[in-house]
């Protein structure tokens, strides 16, 4: 199979830059693509381009139908051709076709649409208020902001960019995007579909560099007016303290450590299934994975025992067999980081119930595997417990009381996802309620909707994605008073 070859977008043009990256698959370390490497120049390049077409004004000053028609039609054109991207893209990251089809592209497409028909309801324009006997004659407005720079990670680089590039775009702004380095395959085709489908020249541009000093430039360039990034804690921090310099408005998706609440009255067939699916869908790279799983003491080795048996029926390999649930981590790198973590937690006492290494056989000779993995007999204090380890390993705490529950769930830096499992609605409503996460999930995990905001509280993240107020986050508003009435003279 001859290797593709990817191209950066500047200002309408596809174009190389003298270096490339090699993209190697995660399972078989074969060559899967190769794409065009940006240096700083490329960062002015592409700023440069997106301010000069914001200033020509024809994307900012088309209608909002017409703006809608263009995701649309790239919606339909990433649709036409889901199969083949969603192979790609397990070929690519290691997800699993099962999630790349349904995650990847399935959610990916259905957001586009999602905020095309956000584009044509939304009031860009209306009569200001009437206040009393206040005068508040004129109009009120949402603007686009100017360029936005989207900054997306490699573990699901589709959805991360349609969540910041279709609103950015819907509400008139003009983009430049970068990808990671490790998976951008998936926006470039993005941005393909978008260009063809009638975006002018320098609305979208798409450069793929290294995150320093290439997505640092980026991030804090004097002419980006605003920051959409999804990646880890860490470097979200640092964009947040390069933002204040120009006052650019960020949005931040960062990391997770998600709890899981098994209540005393949870179906456990149900529940241990979704807390397998909680934590190890994407392969464990998921930032609203459920890592922690928070069961009733009572009943630990009970549920430590299914968890186990049915663990062991979990199908790890070929990413792009629709047979299989785990394949590898991204990069070599993330897999050692994932295997000593588990080997810290071992030394320092903990349990390992399941999984623990590399899985044998000689298919994961190549290729960055960790067999799912199951840890107890560890306290929420534990690094462990505390860090987003980012890979297919699951914690299990135990608790006495209800309140206890809660409390070990909302120890924790992060805010992201929650979830808690029960038989009774109004029981698991009232601990829904306690956990300080932006999306907890009652018997189930995953469900990330377009119409649903998605983001977290405390060091998960600032603003929300997707839901219906996508547009707001990509607008500043304005009011223009009018006095219609009153003689200044
Ligand atoms: P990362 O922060 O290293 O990289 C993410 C992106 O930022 C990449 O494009 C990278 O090139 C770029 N980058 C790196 N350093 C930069 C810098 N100094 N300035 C500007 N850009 C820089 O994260 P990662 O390890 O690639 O991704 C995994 C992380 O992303 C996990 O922590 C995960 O929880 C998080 N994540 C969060 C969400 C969410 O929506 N909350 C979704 C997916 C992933």
């Amino acid at each position: 199979m001859a290797v593709p070859h990817y191209s950066q977008l500047i200002d309408g043009q596809w174009h190389d830059t003298g270096e490339t990256y090699t993209i190697h698959s995660p399972a078989t370390d074969e060559v899967v693509a190769t794409v065009a490497k940006a240096g700083v120049a490329d960062v002015d390049r592409a700023v440069a381009a997106a301010k000069a077409a914001h200033a020509a004004g024809t994307w900012r000053n088309s209608s909002p139908a017409d703006r809608a028609a263009v995701l649309d039609a790239a919606a339909a054109s990433l649709a036409a051709r889901a199969d083949e991207l969603a192979f790609l893209q397990s070929r690519e990251n290691g997800a699993t076709l099962r999630i790349t089809s349904a995650l990847h592209l399935g959610l990916g497409i259905a957001q586009l649409q999602y905020v095309a028909q956000l584009a044509r309801e939304y009031e860009f324009e209306s009569d200001g208020p009437e206040i009393g006997p206040i005068p508040a004659d004129g109009v009120l407005r949402r603007e686009p902001l100017g360029v936005v720079a989207a900054i997306v990670p490699w573990n699901i680089p589709l959805l991360t960019t349609v969540w910041k590039i279709a609103p950015a775009l819907a509400a008139g702004n003009t983009v430049v995007l970068k990808p990671d380095e490790h998976a951008p395959l998936l926006p470039l085709e993005m941005a393909r579909a978008l260009h063809e489908a009638g975006l002018p020249a320098g609305v979208l541009n798409v450069i793929v560099g290294d995150g320093e000093p290439v997505g640092a430039h980026l991030a804090s360039h004097p002419d980006v007016r605003k920051v959409a990034f999804t990646g880890s804690t860490v470097v979200g921090k640092s964009i947040l303290g390069s933002s204040a310099d120009t006052l650019k408005r960020v949005t931040l998706e960062l990391g997770g450590k998600g709890p899981n609440i098994i209540l005393d009255d949870a179906d456990l067939d149900v529940a241990v299934d979704g807390a397998l699916f909680a934590c190890y869908a994407n392969n464990g790279e998921a930032c609203e994975a459920g890592t922690r799983l928070i069961i009733p003491a009572a009943r630990k080795e009970e549920i430590i025992e299914r968890l186990v048996d049915r663990g062991r029926t979990l199908v790890v390999g070929d990413p792009t067999d629709v047979a299989t649930t785990i394949g590898p981590l991204i990069t070599r790198e993330q897999q050692q980081r994932v295997l000593r973590y588990i080997a810290d937690a071992k030394a320092a006492g903990a349990r390992i119930a399941l999984g623990g290494g590399i899985p044998s056989g000689e298919q994961f000779t190549k290729g960055n595997w960790v067999e799912p993995t199951i840890i107890a007999d560890v306290t929420n204090l534990d690094p462990i417990a505390r860090d987003e380890v980012f890979g297919p390993v699951l914690v299990v705490l135990t608790y006495d009381t209800v309140d206890e529950a809660i409390a070990i769930a909302n120890d924790t830096n992060y805010g992201l996802s929650a979830g808690v499992w029960g038989a009774d609605e109004a029981r698991t409503l009232d601990v829904a309620r306690q956990l300080e996460a932006g999306m907890v999930y009652v018997n189930d995990w995953h469900v990330i909707h377009p119409a649903y905001p998605f983001g977290g509280y405390k060091q998960s993240g600032l603003g929300r994605e997707g839901g219906p107020d996508s547009l707001d986050e990509y607008t500043e508003q304005k009011y223009i008073s009018i006095n219609r009435s009153a003689s200044l003279a």
